[in-house]
């Protein structure tokens, strides 16, 4: 990404200044569905699977665009998806808020929706990473965890929890 003057000569907000050629320019590149559906970017993506769009000669990563089409400032704020899905621009699946709030949001689903959901559930993120620090073979430490063998294998593998580092 290329790093471009960010003092432009605009002194209004972001959300302000974003005009309706521009909005119509971004919608464009949406498949926009109904309010309670992803609505995915259509156009180029980062390699972390955010849409990029290019507003003020500056690439700016689609979803933060979305809520301030929305009337919201994500300026210093950390904008997340609700539905776990990088390219979704729906306004209705994201929430401006704090790094903190954040953190601390995607540490408790780590722990219950996705554990859940990859059926890990009784590990937790602190698990998996002393699971992966220990160097003894899994046959010797999976009842310490009260799980299989496979699924200290897996964890190692990365093949489940990969959204724990
Ligand atoms: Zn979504």
């Amino acid at each position: 990404m290329k790093a471009t003057n960010e003092t432009t000569e605009q002194p209004s907000k972001n959300t302000e200044s974003i005009s309706e050629k521009d909005a119509e320019r971004f919608w464009k590149k949406v498949e926009i569905g109904s309010p309670n559906v992803c609505w995915p970017w259509q156009a180029a993506l980062d390699k972390d699977g955010y849409g990029v769009f290019k507003l003020h000669r500056k690439k700016q990563r689609s979803h933060r665009v979305s809520v301030m089409l929305d009337g919201r400032d994500p300026e210093g704020l950390v904008v997340r998806h609700t539905c776990d899905n990088p390219s979704c621009v729906n306004p209705n699946h994201l929430v401006v808020g704090t790094q903190r709030a954040n953190m601390r949001d995607r540490d408790c689903r780590g722990r219950q929706a996705k554990g859940m959901r990859i059926g890990s559930s009784k590990l937790t993120p602190e698990a998996v990473r002393a699971i992966r620090a220990d160097d003894r073979p899994s046959t010797r430490i999976n009842r310490q965890y009260d799980v299989a063998p496979s699924t200290i294998r897996t964890v190692r593998l990365r093949k489940t929890w990969k959204h724990i580092e």
